[in-house]
């Protein structure tokens, strides 16, 4: 696949991606945290074509002017690059109605009627008309947020309090959740699903791809000896198949332990070791994993257990030389 090659592997979610995109279907991508969910999606900008429609707020349709700057002639066609019609929004339990959709300005207002298109000050969704509004965390917005998008991505216009906000929202929505996560998440009423396909990223699909990706983004202090290297990220991945677990860490767990342990090592002057691994194991992994509440152990504990055990079995963590 040539597309989406900021993202390793995960050829199987690029598929889906791609074939979502060609079919201008609104896309929900679900998978844990640093799979790269927001990579993927940021790829799509550079896939979308430049398209020639009005320089105005609105990116209108030249045959369809429909804003107040349009149709007072204030703007022109233009060629407006597919980077430029990519809007980001980050979910969070603060984000209001007001910021995504826009509001009524009161001075304008008065001066221009309180339905008039000139009193509208555009929420941050119709920069994204004409191409892709990208919503990070969707899971984690007030349900009423939700109640809004759906109207918009049916109706293709928004409503605002009581006015009818007819403006043009017509775009592809990409959103990302982390299924995980359960704090301050709220759950996404079936109507709203009902509106997208569902893209699934999962952890890296081999040692080979998250080694990469550990190679990619970590910054080395120290040099580390690939057989340690492979079986540290192995005792990483293992952890994602525990039974005990109910958190798992993350690929950002791998990138994390490696500048650690590199660190660590630089600081003794020296290439790493499994000791430098060791002792910053639970720095790095203890609060990016949760136990079941049966376990009944603290994730130190359980962490310090689990690694005795696999460099007991793994003789590049225990064998010398390292
Ligand atoms: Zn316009």
């Amino acid at each position: 696949m040539q597309a989406f090659t900021d993202v390793v592997g995960q050829n199987g979610a690029k598929q889906q991606l791609s074939s979502a995109l060609l079919g201008e279907r609104h896309v929900i991508i679900v998978g844990p945290p640093g799979v790269g969910k927001t990579t993927l999606a940021k790829n799509v900008a550079k896939l979308l074509p430049a398209a020639t429609l009005m320089d105005c707020e609105y990116h209108c349709q030249p045959d369809k002017p429909m804003c107040a700057e349009c149709l007072t002639k204030k703007s022109k066609p233009a060629n407006i690059p597919g980077t430029d019609r990519f809007v980001r929004v980050q979910g969070s339990p603060d984000l209001t109605v007001e910021d995504l959709l826009g509001d009524i300005d009161p001075s304008k207002a008065l001066q221009y009627g309180p339905t008039s298109k000139e009193a509208f000050t555009p929420g941050k969704i119709f920069k994204a008309n004409q191409g892709v509004l990208f919503f990070d965390e969707l899971n984690r917005c007030p349900e009423k947020l939700q109640n809004a998008l759906l109207q918009v991505l049916e109706e293709g216009h928004a409503t605002l309090g009581s006015h009818d906000v007819n403006i043009p929202a017509n775009f592809i929505f990409i959103g990302t959740m982390n299924p995980e996560e359960t704090a301050a998440t709220e759950k996404l009423s079936d109507v709203f699903l009902d509106r997208f396909d569902v893209v699934k990223l999962s952890w890296p699909d081999n040692l080979q791809d998250e080694l990469s990706i550990v190679h990619k983004h970590a910054q080395t202090f120290a040099q580390f000896p690939d057989k340690l290297l492979e079986a540290t990220i192995t005792f990483v991945r293992s952890l994602r198949d525990n039974k005990d677990l109910i958190k798992h860490p993350s690929v950002r767990a791998s990138i994390g332990l490696y500048e650690r342990a590199s660190a660590h090592a630089q600081l003794h002057k020296r290439n790493v070791g499994a000791q430098d691994v060791a002792i910053v194991l639970a720095s790095v992994l203890a609060h990016r994993i949760e136990l079941k509440p049966s376990v009944q152990k603290t994730s130190e504990d359980f962490l310090e257990k689990a690694f005795e055990d696999f460099t007991h079995a793994t003789p590049d963590l225990s064998g010398e030389g390292l």
